[in-house]
């Protein structure tokens, strides 16, 4: 939106009126970061009463701000919290994988179940990184405008940091290339983000590691043989999977704009 918008729509806007559409809204957010007389329009448009809320609310920020000697050390305190809000999951991925590298040792003739749950493995970590439901500052990020996608990566890439070691030692300790662990790993965690633009990441992980147990890895051991999706040729159908899950990731990059809206 490069021409001002109305001042009936900024007035919808200021209201939260559920009848303007998510684009045009992105439009506003998006022309009023640039434009302060639109911007002063706005603050005209809220009500007193929320004008008065926001005032107070900027007036203890500053002075909470004012008064910390310590804003350095509360980062990384806030850094360590969401760190041990993570190491559950962490752990329980890590101890996922343990079992399977014992499993595997010792049913040699079983299909290998480290590659049968790596593709998945990262994905409960995830799944809490991007949950309301564990994360105490969720309301805070659906509300800031565009705060989505680069949060997600930057928390998704937090736990692949911490996930990838852990499959690499399961990987190497059992003898499989990183191209069959490494590269459904991968592939599963673009398709979470592309899928978690509609539905929600938490949904989206749970829903691909639910269907992959469902259809793959029970199936497999009920079997007693690996999925020839995961041999070791398949691995350029994986990298095209990651590839062109990752570009719709990149296009629909909106979708993680406003977690607020449709996602709950
Ligand atoms: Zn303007």
């Amino acid at each position: 939106m490069t021409t001002h918008p109305t001042h009936a729509l900024i007035s919808r806007y200021a209201m939260g009126d559920a009848g303007v559409d998510d684009a045009t809204v992105w439009a506003v957010e998006a022309h009023l970061e640039s434009c302060a007389d639109c911007r002063a329009l706005l603050a005209d448009a809220i009500d007193p009463g929320t004008r008065d809320l926001l005032d107070r609310v900027a007036d203890g920020v500053a002075a909470g701000i004012a008064a910390s000697p310590v804003r350095r050390r509360r980062r990384l305190l806030r850094r360590t919290g969401a760190a041990a809000r993570l190491l559950p999951w962490l752990a329980t991925a890590a101890g996922l994988m343990l079992l399977a590298v014992m499993f595997e040792k010792v049913f040699e003739s079983r299909p290998s179940l480290v590659l049968l749950i790596a593709p998945v493995a990262p994905l409960l970590p995830v799944a809490a990184a991007w949950s309301r439901y564990t994360d105490p500052a969720w309301e805070l990020m659906a509300s800031v405008p565009r705060a989505g996608l680069r949060l997600l990566l930057h928390r998704t890439a937090a736990v692949l940091a911490a996930v990838v070691p852990i499959l690499a030692v399961a990987g190497w300790g059992t003898g499989h290339s990183p191209a069959q662990w490494l590269l459904p790993c991968l592939a599963f965690i673009a398709g979470t983000l592309a899928l978690g633009g509609l539905v929600g990441v938490d949904r989206a992980a749970l829903g691909l590691t639910v269907t992959w147990s469902a259809g793959v890895v029970l199936p497999s051991l009920a079997g007693n043989r690996l999925p020839s999706i995961l041999n070791g040729d398949s691995w350029p159908g994986w990298v095209g999977l990651t590839l062109a899950l990752t570009a719709v990731v990149l296009v629909r990059a909106a979708d993680h704009n406003r977690l607020g809206t449709d996602q709950t």
